[in-house]
């Protein structure tokens, strides 16, 4: 598999699965630079790790990061776009807009901007591999937040776009719907609510963040390079039929 002088940037790097597909993606050989707000002060950098702090939402910084790393690596061959916050539970007639505008932006919007600076070293090179991390919540919604399903949905528009658009330029962008994925924020759930919530999924299991990661690793392989466009739900099988599953438990 071709993974050397391939370079990979990864959004949300700086803890959670995005720190996972960092480790992943360098320990198969690539040149990572994880990008987040903040990272642990023992998440050290490497001869083949880089880690810059900066806002996805932030349209101006994210065209200098990318023009800065395609000149330091020479290209910009993978993107895993995996920041995202939910930090808006509310029903939607009592929703704040300011929040809901910054879940969008965050969610959405930082995935155009990475998407857009990412492809023109894509296009040059006649070679890309973009994943973006979107959610169950995109196709099934998810009670009181609304801005995440909605974001984490037009993600999935945005997937198929760059496909139909980038195709022929050799670039594949596949969205991967996470279920529950035993992450830091999902350890930290109330058992109860989590008990609720795996009584959705057929495997009575969370998600491990590797399992995540592997899949990454699989769809920016040179082997995948004719899968283009789709949405791969990694949930334990939650996205069949729930009525039933609940009625049998
Ligand atoms: P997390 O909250 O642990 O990590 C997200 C990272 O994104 C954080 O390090 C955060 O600092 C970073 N980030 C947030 N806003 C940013 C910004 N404006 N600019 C740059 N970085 C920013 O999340 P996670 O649980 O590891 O989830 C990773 C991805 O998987 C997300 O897209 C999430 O929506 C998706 N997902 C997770 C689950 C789950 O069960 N954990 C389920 C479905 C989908």
């Amino acid at each position: 598999m071709l993974t050397k002088n391939r370079t990979a940037v990864v959004t949300g790097a700086g803890r959670g699965i995005g720190k996972r597909i960092v480790t992943t993606l360098s320990e198969l050989g690539y040149i990572v630079v994880g990008l987040d707000l903040r990272f642990d002060s023992n998440q050290l950098p490497d001869e083949k790790v880089e880690f810059m702090t900066v806002d996805v939402t932030n349209s101006d910084e994210i065209k200098q990061v990318f023009e800065k790393i395609e000149s330091t690596y020479g290209s910009i061959d993978i993107l895993v776009n995996n920041a995202a916050i939910t930090n808006n539970i509310s029903q939607i007639m009592k929703m704040d807009i300011e929040k809901w505008k910054r879940e969008i932006d965050v969610n959405l919007n930082g995935v155009f901007y990475c998407t857009k600076y990412a492809l023109k070293s894509m296009t040059e090179k006649k070679w890309g591999r973009i994943v973006n991390i979107s959610s169950i919540a995109a196709t099934g919604g998810i009670d009181r937040q609304s801005s995440y399903a909605a974001s984490k949905a037009g993600i999935l528009g945005l997937t198929k776009n760059v496909t139909i658009e980038y195709a022929e330029h050799g670039i594949t962008c596949n969205a991967i719907l996470p279920g529950l994925i035993h992450t830091e924020a999902v350890s930290d759930m109330p058992e109860h609510i989590k008990e609720q919530a795996l009584k959705l999924v057929p495997a009575n299991r969370l998600g491990e963040m590797q399992e995540v990661a592997e899949l990454v690793a699989f769809l920016v392989s040179e082997p995948a390079g004719y899968i283009n466009g789709i949405e791969i739900p990694i949930d334990g099988g939650s996205h069949c039929n729930p009525i039933s599953l609940a009625r049998s438990k």
